[in-house]
């Protein structure tokens, strides 16, 4: 029998396959269908199968079809496993060359499709791994997450940036005297930067979540609402207020130590209510 692709005359097999790429919403497919030679038989099934593999997950029918797709297609090419190869006079025939491509979609359309996806795969990969890429590619999660805060992801970023904030401005002075402390205090400014920024985003967050009332049914979110921001917002307040004073104050005299006193109980305050915070958190089991 001839072969319904290349038109060789010799032994072939009655198979079909198929293929399938998922377009979110859409999809493309394919299929042949007929008496195949054997390396037709090859080439259809290598070419249907991968695109398959690759490209055919990408939307709800095509995530349920996909596996029975690459089932069947291996299946039909195990079954003209011992089909025999065309004898030597069918090579005589003149359309028996290599097509450079076989199939259905054109070989660039399945590259640049599957980059995209690749791409795609990428960048939600980076956005969810908020802790992984901090870590490894800050500039980047800094864009990922430098909007409003609309979901999970954003929150984890915007807490671990400000945890980390916090950390430095509270880590231990080495400095004794004002003199000393006062520069030592002033070169941790980019920290309270950062700190206002998230203090800023996580607040705005936070009114929207009042308003719609998600506290409500979620006792970590009403520890957030009720703890947290008032917290964060008063340590912040706290600290700014703090480096305005010792901007402008390069000595300390019996005048203004009152107020640096006054300064300092406000920031310790305020970080007694964040303590308490970590502590209902985890009481709640929050933490996980
Ligand atoms: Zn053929």
């Amino acid at each position: 029998m001839s072969c319904k692709i290349c038109g060789i005359e010799g032994p072939t097999k009655d198979v079909t396959f198929y293929q399938n790429i998922g377009m979110l919403v859409t999809r493309q497919w394919a299929k042949v269908e007929g008496e195949l030679c054997r390396p037709c038989i090859g080439r259809y099934f290598r070419s249907y199968t991968l695109t398959t593999l690759f490209l055919g997950w990408w939307g709800v029918i095509s995530f349920l079809v996909t596996p029975f797709i690459l089932i069947n297609n291996v299946f039909q090419y195990l079954r003209a496993n011992q089909l025999a190869e065309p004898g030597i006079g069918a090579m005589n025939v003149p359309n028996v060359s290599d097509p450079p491509f076989v199939g259905s979609g054109s070989f660039k359309f399945k590259v640049i499709y599957g980059m995209v996806i690749g791409l795609v795969g990428l960048g939600l990969l980076a956005y969810y791994n908020v802790g992984f890429m901090e870590k490894h590619a800050p500039a980047i999660n800094a864009r990922l997450h430098g909007g409003e805060i609309t979901d999970e992801a954003d929150g984890e970023y915007v807490g671990s940036k400000i945890w980390n904030d916090i950390r430095s401005l509270e880590a231990e002075y080495k400095s004794k005297g004002w003199n000393e402390f006062r520069p030592e205090l002033l070169s941790r400014e980019p920290y309270l930067t950062e700190l206002k920024l998230q203090n800023d985003r996580l607040q705005r967050r936070m009114t929207t979540e009042r308003s719609q009332n998600l506290g409500a049914n979620d006792v970590c979110e009403q520890l957030a609402l009720d703890e947290m921001s008032p917290a964060l917002d008063a340590y912040t307040k706290a600290l700014s207020n703090l480096f305005v004073f010792t901007k402008s104050t390069t000595e300390i005299t019996k005048e203004n130590s009152a107020e640096f006193d006054a300064l300092s109980s406000k920031e310790s305050d305020s970080l007694d209510q964040l303590n308490q915070f970590i502590t209902d958190n985890k009481k709640h089991g929050c933490d996980k």
